[in-house]
């Protein structure tokens, strides 16, 4: 006997048709791409498939994570900082919280994690954390320089999800993943996603921990990175692509002469269009592609 049908989840039928409400081109300046809402391949109102991702693992539509690299010379400073001040009244308060997040993790196979909520799957990487035996100064420490480099940044996004996920990040990857052994050279590494909302968990709660510390020690940290290595010079970012080049990013929907929901005549052919020369013009020119258009 044939299995039953499923009927599609109300959540599937909305993610599959075209919303009116959408914007017509992707919100990420350069891109071009449509949002997913008006392709009918997903919920984003304003953000293509690309960068609606990116923003899930980043923290930001437009900004790339810091590099380890990147966070090195931040990461040298606030050990050299944090080390010979550890009885300091809100630097041990912030290693309790740490210490206690990490007791409070929950070990769960990262198999079940992948349709669990944030809070488990936060619980897990404390549990992982713990399991992996990391101390929790050496997760101040890399919380301390991302803070420390969040501040000195010139080129941030406003709010404080994108600092909360580069806190979740740092230290997610310090045990992203867990080793099964099935006997003598057999074994099975995991990882848990680096994305979503359990970044946002995550970062939340360190950020919690730490707050005092970011308040009173976060600005000495810095200065001693200036005193080492020098400011942060200004750069304007790249515009976000994948590092693979665009061959690896989704290519753009093609278009259609179908009506858009509510707009009349115009088709997403035309809209296209419009955002090839927008694209194209940004390419030449740069950001003054802009000037005088709104
Ligand atoms: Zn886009």
């Amino acid at each position: 006997m044939a299995p039953p049908r499923r009927r599609p989840s109300q959540l599937t039928v909305r993610a599959l048709e075209r919303s009116a409400d959408a914007s017509r081109c992707c919100a990420v300046f350069g891109c071009g791409r449509v949002p997913e809402a008006a392709a009918g391949t997903g919920l984003s109102l304003f953000l293509c498939r690309y960068h609606r991702q990116f923003k899930a693992r980043h923290g930001s539509e437009w900004k790339r994570s810091y590099s380890a690299a990147d966070l090195a010379p931040y990461r040298r400073a606030a050990a050299r900082y944090l080390k010979p001040r550890k009885p300091d009244f809100w630097i041990a308060n912030a290693l309790i919280a740490i210490e206690t997040l990490l007791a409070s993790g929950r070990s769960t196979r990262i198999t079940d994690l992948r349709r669990a909520n944030p809070d488990v799957k936060a619980r897990a990487a404390f549990a992982r954390l713990r399991d992996a035996k990391i101390p929790p100064a050496v997760i101040l420490e890399r919380c301390v320089a991302v803070l420390a480099m969040h501040l000195e940044d010139h080129s941030k996004p406003s709010g404080r999800e994108f600092l909360d996920v580069q806190l979740a990040k740092s230290v997610h990857r310090l045990a992203a993943g867990k080793r099964t052994s099935y006997g003598p050279g057999s074994s099975w590494y995991r990882a848990a996603k680096s994305s979503g909302q359990v970044l946002r968990t995550l970062g939340r709660t360190l950020r919690t921990a730490c707050e005092f510390v970011e308040a009173e020690h976060v600005p000495a940290v810095l200065a001693l990175k200036v005193e080492r290595d020098g400011a942060k010079p200004y750069r304007q970012e790249p515009l976000v692509r994948s590092r693979f080049g665009n061959d690896r990013a989704p290519p753009p929907i093609p278009p259609e002469d179908r009506p858009l929901a509510g707009d009349g005549d115009i088709t997403p052919r035309m809209v296209e269009e419009e955002a090839r020369k927008i694209r194209r013009r940004f390419r030449e020119i740069g950001w003054k592609a802009f000037e005088g258009e709104f």
